[in-house]
């Protein structure tokens, strides 16, 4: 199986498995993290298949940002992180590019416990 077949974002974006969308356009998707770290936690990916930052089109790295614009604006959050990790020692599990929004509700919630991970 060749390592996209085997992509579990990819087969989020193939629609084989779910996730609860935000947001969808052609070169972008957007879905609620399953484990998230605070109400609200997104991932914004590209459709385009690739592990890390520099395996990625400038045109879809400019409209993901923007997208987690729209996400950050959407969610009404007033502190939170976008954060994107490359490669296992920064602590990438998921080998399918995906910056995450995280927001940070209060001090007692949220980012406090688990990130950045280790
Ligand atoms: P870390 O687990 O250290 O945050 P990553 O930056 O690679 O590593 O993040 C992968 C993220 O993908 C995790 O937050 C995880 O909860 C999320 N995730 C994994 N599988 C799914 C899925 N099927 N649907 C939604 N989010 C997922």
């Amino acid at each position: 199986m060749s390592k996209m077949a085997a992509c579990i974002f990819c087969k989020i974006i193939k629609g084989d498995i779910p996730a609860f969308k935000l947001f969808e356009s052609e070169k972008v998707l957007a879905f609620l993290d399953i484990q998230p770290l605070s109400r609200g936690h997104a991932l914004v990916i590209p459709k385009h298949h690739g592990v890390k930052l520099t395996d990625i089109p400038d045109d879809s790295l400019v409209e993901i940002l923007s997208v987690a614009k729209k996400i950050a604006k959407a969610s009404g959050a007033e502190n939170y992180n976008i954060l994107q990790n490359n490669g296992r020692l920064a602590h990438q599990e998921v080998d399918h590019v995906h910056f995450h929004f995280i927001p940070k509700p209060n001090q007692t919630e949220g980012l406090g416990v688990g990130w950045p991970a280790g």
